[in-house]
């Protein structure tokens, strides 16, 4: 089957790290699997550039910026190209365009429009693996453009349903999905599965271990999207559509640190749950307003300095009922 693998900036650091990951996309093609490669641009260098940019303007010319963060993952796909054949593997960089990634004209935001993966196709044919850098596409100008923070998941994603992909793996720094970020919540649990539509909810509230876009894609085009550690030996969480019974009554609690909330989610999760957890809080020292609320998905607003705190307080009340 063909395979989408997107292996992220932390999983593409150095070159030592950029050689492991391409043994990741050999082992598939070992196992007789046809791999296309999504690769984000190595560790911090987004960051970094962006910074250069508003050392120059505060708020940088948006197609200009755009030009200038695509270029972080158009260095990774050459270098993985590069490394593959080091290996013994045909492979072939393409960036967003040359891969036919059409997005609309909203630079640094961009929304996905059209794929027309001919080329991508033609190689898959060739047995050439295509390394394609992630986050990045072509408005309808035939300007750069870049899909938002975390992007590259989305064209991971993309790619997997256009190229009508068994599955789509997300390769990463964090052993997988947890049920709160762990490096917060001591008792946080990562997630063997969980839901398209809790990863959806998780994702747009603050989670940023997934681009809700990406989960988004793969729900309608029901590509099976997994997140897998890049560097460890462990099974890493499947997000796919459950059936009712597998899907916990609590899949997990986010934070957004932007809009200052705290989120639970998860089937059992409704409007009437907001004044429970908002009592847990205050009972507790933490102050909290009623945020969004829906089946599903409940928000709390919460003051920026408490949201850990208030993190922590309804993780652990909440997962212990499921215990
Ligand atoms: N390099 C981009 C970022 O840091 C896109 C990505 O990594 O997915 O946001
Ligand atoms: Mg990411």
């Amino acid at each position: 089957m063909t395979i989408v693998q997107k292996f992220g900036g932390s999983s593409l650091a150095d070159l030592e790290k950029l050689r492991r990951a391409a043994s990741i996309v050999l082992e598939a093609r070992r196992r007789g699997h046809s791999v296309v490669a999504v690769v984000s641009a190595a560790g911090d260098s987004t960051d970094e550039l962006l910074d250069m940019a508003r050392q120059i303007a505060p708020k940088p010319n948006q197609r200009e910026l755009d030009a200038l963060l695509s270029t972080g993952e158009q260095r990774s796909a050459a270098l993985m190209a590069m490394m593959l054949e080091s290996l013994g593997a045909p492979a072939r960089s393409y960036t967003g365009w040359q891969a036919g990634v059409c997005t609309d004209g909203e630079h640094g935001a961009a929304r996905l429009r059209l794929l027309v993966p001919e080329r991508l196709h033609s190689a898959l044919d060739a047995g050439v693996i295509p390394v394609v850098a992630g986050f990045q596409g072509l408005s309808p100008r035939g300007d750069i453009t870049t899909l938002g923070r975390g992007g590259s998941d989305t064209t991971a994603a993309a790619l997997a349903a256009g190229l009508g992909a068994g599955r789509c793996e997300i390769y990463t720094d964090v052993d997988g999905i947890y049920t709160a970020d762990p490096r917060l919540v001591p008792r946080a649990r990562r997630l063997p599965e969980i839901d398209f539509r809790d990863m959806l909810a998780l994702a747009r509230a603050g989670s940023q271990v997934l681009h809700p876009e990406s989960v988004r894609l793969a729900m309608v085009n029901q590509v099976e999207l997994w997140l897998l550690p890049a560097f460890r030996a462990a099974p890493g969480t499947k997000v796919a559509a459950l059936p009712a019974e597998r899907r916990p009554d609590f899949a997990g609690v986010t934070r957004d640190r932007e809009q200052s909330t705290v989120t639970l989610v998860g089937k059992a999760v409704s409007p009437e749950a907001q004044p429970l957890l908002r009592y847990l809080l205050e009972r507790s020292g933490v102050p909290a307003l009623p945020g969004g609320a829906e089946a599903g998905c409940v928000s709390l607003k919460v003051a920026h300095a408490q949201l850990e705190e208030a993190l922590v307080l309804i993780h652990d009340a909440v997962m212990e009922t499921q215990e």
